[in-house]
């Protein structure tokens, strides 16, 4: 994906003179012409680097770091100074406001590439760890940190722009069984494959996660208990669809299913991470009890 820089200086000779010497870089370049518009700029847009000025008239770039290094939003944007001044104790200021380099004006062309090159390069394999550190390594899917902090946000938003958001909380039936028989290597070729009927079967706005073992949440986006209950239905004929074999042998895999809906808390009040998930557990709880292999809808509350 290409990356964005965001470049934040008054004078306009800069902007240009920045175009023109980065246009052999497969980037994208976006200018801002003050501090503060550039302090908005960057939390609305999220680049991937800031070049920024240190003397402007409306702020200085010292106090428009300290501001972005302040803010979650922008906290892990690289910002790279443009400075005039060649004294050391300017640019000792500028790494201990969070910079992670400084650019000497005026600008050598080969020199200015090398160090926006080098941040760029700094700032995906920063994205690269953190995307991972989010991601379960035996399915691919979404892993418990991911899930709790999803669940946090989505259940928020459903709560202050009264917008529906549902839980599907999935648990593989028999699965000791299964391990015991057939061994822990094939076990977990099960839950890839399980894992790859949730990725499959989960729109863009959904986020399928691995909640713990052989325990799945769907967490589904603008969609009612109705919407998500056909879901679940959909991942569950799937699963017991799944042709699954060990060695010359075909193994039969289910699993229940326990479905929540913010549409179904009356009360704003109520409508907390914690009560969707015990909600669901509960509902996944019925689901085993009444047979397995079934979905099962939360009460109302
Ligand atoms: P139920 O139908 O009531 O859910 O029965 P169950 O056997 O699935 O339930 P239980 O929670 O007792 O067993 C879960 C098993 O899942 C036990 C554990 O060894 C196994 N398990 C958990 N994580 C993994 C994993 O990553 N790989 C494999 N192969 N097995 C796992
Ligand atoms: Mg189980
Ligand atoms: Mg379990």
């Amino acid at each position: 994906m290409t990356q964005t820089i965001l470049a934040i200086d008054d004078s306009p000779e800069i902007h240009q003179l920045l175009k023109v010497r980065l246009k052999n870089l497969d980037i994208e370049l976006t200018h801002a012409h003050c501090g503060f518009d550039g302090f908005d700029q960057a939390q609305a847009t999220n680049p991937d680097l800031i070049l920024l000025d240190v003397m402007m008239p409306d702020a200085s770039g010292f106090d428009i770091c300290r501001k972005l290094k302040a803010t979650s939003g922008t906290r892990n944007i690289p910002v790279i100074f443009l400075t005039g001044a060649s004294d050391v104790d300017q640019k000792v200021l500028g790494f201990d406001v969070g910079a992670v380099d400084y650019i000497q004006k005026p600008f050598d062309s080969a020199e200015l590439n090398a160090r926006v090159r080098a941040a760029l390069r700094t700032k995906r394999f920063q994205d690269m760890l953190a995307q991972r550190a989010m991601i379960d390594g035996l399915t691919g899917l979404w892993n418990r940190a991911h899930f709790d902090q999803r669940m946090h946000e989505e259940v928020a938003a459903a709560s202050r722009y009264n917008r529906p958001m549902s839980l599907i909380m999935m648990d593989v039936d028999k699965f000791k069984l299964l391990n015991d028989n057939h061994g822990h290597p094939f076990g977990d070729e099960v839950l890839q494959s399980v894992g790859e009927v949730l990725q499959d079967s989960a729109r863009t706005s959904d986020w399928p996660c691995r909640y713990g073992g052989e325990e799945f949440g769907l967490i589904l986006r603008e969609t009612d208990i109705e919407g998500a209950v056909i879901m679940a239905e959909r991942v569950r004929v799937r699963i017991a669809g799944l042709l699954l074999r060990n060695k010359a042998q075909q193994v039969p895999v289910t699993a229940s299913f326990g479905v929540v809906s913010s549409t179904l808390c009356r009360n704003p009040c109520d409508l907390t991470p914690k009560w969707i998930i015990e909600s669901a557990d509960r509902a996944l709880y019925a689901a085993k009890e009444s047979g397995r292999n079934r979905v099962c809808t939360a009460e109302r509350k």
